[in-house]
């Protein structure tokens, strides 16, 4: 029993996440996740080749970690154009094809979008910057 109890203080990590509630470990694995989405893409706008700075969806509410799922975007085309997603489907399928897209299209509707405590600390591990 000691032994156990001093693993879970020791392992400051486990001990510092199981203070913080489900959402505001979701909120900093986004954060994270979508600085990296926009360094992979290089700041450009995924649809339009303007300077962007946010991580868009194309699915909206589904795939929230999947890297096919997010391109940078600039604001306008994220919010004032709502994701711009006739462009978005016409260049994901010109760069990766109509096979990919479909499979996108399947995996967004069959993959759950929910994330565990310990999912969501992989995440942050994976695409801290
Ligand atoms: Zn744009």
């Amino acid at each position: 029993m000691i032994i156990k109890y001093r693993m879970l203080v020791n392992k400051k990590g486990i001990r510092k996440n199981s203070l913080r509630t489900l959402p505001k470990l979701k909120k900093e694995a986004e954060k994270w996740f979508h600085k990296w989405i926009c360094k992979r893409d290089g700041y450009i706008c995924y649809t339009c080749n303007g300077i962007g700075n946010q991580a868009g969806h194309y699915w909206h509410g589904r795939l929230d970690f999947d890297p096919r799922n997010l391109h940078c975007q600039c604001a306008g085309c994220n919010h004032w154009k709502s994701g711009n997603l006739a462009e978005y489907a016409s260049r994901l399928k010109k760069e990766f094809g109509n096979d990919w897209f479909d499979k996108l299209d399947s995996d967004a509707h069959q993959m759950s979008n929910k994330f565990s405590r310990f999912e969501l600390q992989e995440i942050i591990d994976k695409y801290k910057i």
